[in-house]
């Protein structure tokens, strides 16, 4: 495990393991197998590379992902190490390339496809080669219950027959017991420990509105992830066109994405997304799968997707590197109509069974009025806290309403009308509108006619919406589309139940601090936006994405932290030796050139950093206070802190007089010397005339940290 450690910090340049890496890299060490649950950006490589590295032989990383290998591949490259990869989109030439690599044990890791793998070739090469360990990936593959079953997946259990002895390492995000336990089946891992984490992904946040507007989205966009790479899902191509189109013209770098493209402008697009800064890709669900990109910093739905285990893949896309980033859906009554319809048109009658049921979860997680992320984890049977604060629910909770009554006139609608009608119809009747086909049918002799005219269509359609989300209704599609009653609707009718509905959203969501530069002090900012540029421009050179360089996260803390030397930039997380050597000096050199005031080479937190850069300005707390909406006692523990730091000293607050200083000191001997050390006693000997800000401040200078 020492060396463990070793190649971490050396070669990945990071402090620590997470989680359970530490435990998985020696059970690997100590030839066990593992299994591996983990979430999506949650550290799974280093669990098979760090013993890949470590052990004798290369390490067998078997995963249906080509278009990641490539990638994977690079950043091991520029860590220093010794990687590649097999797979048919490669030269003949390559491949013999790498097999003679193979033989001559020259590589760390190995990167193949399962049937790749499985072919007679390769297990003679194997045979031949000394091998570290099996690793696994996307191990969900082996499940027919899954969603991504790939059949030569369930072959790779002879490993363990034809290779005994070498430890195997399984892994996947996906969530759900039964794939576990098949994976365990069919690959015969009984003996290996599993090692669950939690799925939560703390720094998304979950948002979901019923409001499936393109302007909302652009809102969203432009307020919160203004050049920032992002990817929005719709479900049909034509949705896909028409949306990348109309963000491109409102001024947005927006690329269509789906399998109505020619490949070659699929996969153009696909690169610009992967290796430029703040591209936005639009497609359908088909995208995605094998995207490893880090920085993707949100994960729009302009569709309803089919299922809670769906909408938890594709949102988990976003913040792979651990800075916030956004889950963001809209969605309408439309989309559930779609939905419903597609899957009554499947002829086996299990799937559609199954099909309804996760819908029904799905629904039940958009609609619901407790927070979405407790929602979603006791979905995949985790138990957790009841309220997260991280999503749209916890920040501002929706108000309902006792919505019973307006809920009978729309069942009761429904009803009068012999179920034959749709949505549009029936609110139609309910707000008293008197067309053709309206009093062509009489319905405008009905009891519910023009009985809802206090609620405004929208409003109607939203009840209608969740009353079919919550199985008071059904939909007919036999019958276009008519709505049905169902058995749940009875005690409904008929007053027994009460029923509560969320009020239409009219106000916007409360803002979330979901930006990932939040982690950036404003005045790192320009230097951050120069880093990136730089390590963009080296992007270029060596034909590689920017993340493989360097991810955001390291830039963010390079920008905070200033290193002035190239041992001090080794310090910076995700800076490895390599890396360092490599590239150091041209980020020290950019460092070198934003100069910037002593005050702010600081580790104190963004408000403290905030409060000083106004004091600078403004010299006088009063004003600072005022500007910052704050408590002046905040603003002075906030310049304590920083004395307390070193990072400024009394003298720099040219408002506290010489005099005060004095006499505070003068009171704090005398009351040190009875007994008494806190600010209050000194407040009170000085009979309450110096702010105890002040006092704090003076205090703060006697007993500095450094
Ligand atoms: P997964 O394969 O589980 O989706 P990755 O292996 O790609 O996740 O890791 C996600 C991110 O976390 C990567 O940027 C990786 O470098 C980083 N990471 C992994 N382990 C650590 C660690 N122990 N300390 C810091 N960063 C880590
Ligand atoms: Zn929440």
């Amino acid at each position: 495990m020492k060396n463990a450690y070793h190649v971490l910090n050396k070669v990945f340049g990071y402090q620590d393991f997470r989680h359970q890496q530490a435990d998985i890299i020696q059970a690997l060490l100590n030839n066990e197998d593992a299994m591996v649950l983990m979430p999506t950006g949650g550290g799974k490589s280093l669990c098979y590379q760090i013993p890949a590295i470590i052990r004798e032989g290369v390490g067998i990383v078997v995963s249906p992902l080509i278009a990641l290998m490539q990638d994977q591949v690079d950043a091991l490259t520029q860590l220093g190490l010794s990687a590649g990869y097999l797979n048919s989109n490669q030269t003949q030439e390559s491949q013999r390339e790498i097999e003679q690599q193979l033989i001559n044990n020259e590589i760390d890791l190995l990167y193949i496809t399962p049937e790749r793998l499985l072919s007679n070739r390769m297990q003679s090469l194997l045979k031949q080669s000394s091998i570290s360990l099996f690793a696994i990936d996307e191990a969900h593959c082996v499940s027919q219950w899954g969603h991504d079953f790939r059949k030569e997946y369930q072959q790779l259990n002879t490993l363990h027959q034809q290779f005994p002895g070498i430890p195997r390492i399984a892994l996947t995000a996906t969530a759900d017991k039964r794939t576990r336990q098949e994976i365990i089946e069919q690959l015969d891992l009984h003996k290996a420990k599993t090692y669950l984490d939690s799925f939560d992904r703390p720094n998304i946040h979950y948002q979901i509105s019923e409001q499936n507007s393109k302007a909302e989205l652009l809102k969203f966009i432009q307020n919160s992830h203004q050049n920032e790479a992002g990817i929005i899902y719709c479900l049909s191509r034509k949705k896909v066109e028409e949306i990348a189109n109309w963000l491109t013209e409102q001024g947005l770098q927006a690329l269509p994405y789906h399998a109505g493209l020619h490949q070659q402008m699929r996969e153009a697009n696909q690169k610009r997304f992967l290796r430029e800064d703040g591209i936005i890709i639009v497609a359908t669900i088909a995208f995605g799968m094998g995207i490893d990109k880090p920085d993707v910093r949100f994960v729009a739905h302009l569709n309803l997707p089919k299922s809670i285990e769906a909408y938890y893949q594709e949102t988990g896309r976003a913040g792979r590197d651990g800075l916030p980033a956004d889950a963001w859906m809209a969605y309408g009554l439309k989309d559930l109509m779609m939905l419903k319809q597609m899957i009554q048109e499947s002829d086996n009658e299990m799937q559609q069974r199954i099909s309804h049921s996760k819908l029904d979860s799905l629904m039940a997680l958009c609609e619901t009025t407790s927070c979405r992320r407790e929602h979603l984890l006791n979905y995949f049977d985790e138990a957790t806290k009841s309220s997260c604060g991280n999503c749209d629910i916890c920040i501002s909770p929706p108000e309902t309403w006792d919505a019973t009554e307006a809920c009978r006139k729309a069942l009761s609608c429904i009803y009068r009308t012999e179920q034959r009608f749709g949505v549009g119809y029936l609110t139609d009747i309910l707000l008293g509108k008197s067309n053709e086909r309206i009093l062509q049918n009489g319905h405008d002799k009905v009891t519910t006619y023009g009985i809802g005219k206090d609620i405004s269509l929208n409003e109607w359609k939203s009840i209608y919406r969740q009353l079919i989300a919550m199985g008071y209704i059904n939909i007919n599609f036999e019958q276009y589309g008519a709505l049905t009653l169902t058995d749940k609707a009875r005690p409904l009718l008929r007053g027994e139940v009460e029923l509560k509905l969320r009020k239409q959203t009219k106000k916007a969501a409360k803002k979330s601090e979901t930006k990932a530069k939040s982690a950036l002090r404003e005045i790192d900012e320009q230097l951050f936006e120069a880093l990136r540029q730089c390590r963009y421009d080296l992007s270029k050179l060596e034909s590689v994405p920017p993340y493989v360089i360097f991810h955001d996260k390291t830039l963010i803390e390079m920008s905070r932290k200033r290193p002035s030397t190239l041992e001090q930039m080794g310090h910076i997380a995700g800076i490895g030796e390599k890396k360092r050597d490599k590239f150091g000096k041209q980020f020290l050199d950019i460092i070198k050139q934003h100069k910037i005031h002593p005050w702010f080479k600081n580790d104190l937190s963004e408000t403290i950093n905030k409060t000083l850069e106004l004091y600078l300005k403004e010299q006088n707390t009063g004003a600072v206070a005022e500007q910052r909406q704050l408590n002046l006692s905040t603003i002075y523990s906030h310049l304590s802190t920083a004395i307390k730091h070193d990072v400024i000293r009394l003298e720099d607050i040219l408002e506290i007089e010489h005099g005060d200083i004095t006499q505070i000191k003068h009171a704090m001997d005398l009351c040190a010397e009875g007994g008494q050390e806190g600010a209050k006693a000194v407040f009170e000997f000085l009979n309450g005339e110096i702010e105890y800000g002040i006092i704090n401040c003076v205090r703060a200078s006697v007993d500095t940290l450094i």
